[in-house]
């Protein structure tokens, strides 16, 4: 397995957290301080499977508060998975 390298540059991929961004029609959803990995050298970032779906969990939440801009942080939300 090749898990911690980048597929783009070659560079090695490290634990790190970023800022999910949803725009919809309404309203704009930032999700902050999301696990993922980043490449050291090239700066792209992955997100898991299982952060991915719990994202998915956070904007649905998040666009029911019918704010023109939502920000939540991640580990705020205990979500069943
Ligand atoms: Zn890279």
């Amino acid at each position: 397995m090749k898990d911690d390298i980048c597929p783009i540059c070659g560079g090695v991929k490290i634990e790190s957290t970023t800022s999910f961004t949803v725009d919809y029609n309404t309203g704009v959803v930032v999700v902050r301080d999301v696990p993922a990995k980043a490449c050291m050298q090239c700066g792209e970032e992955w997100i898991s499977d299982d952060i991915a779906s719990k994202l998915e969990e956070i904007v649905s939440i998040s666009k029911k508060q019918n704010q023109e801009i939502f920000i939540a942080k991640f580990n705020n939300y205990s979500l069943a998975s």
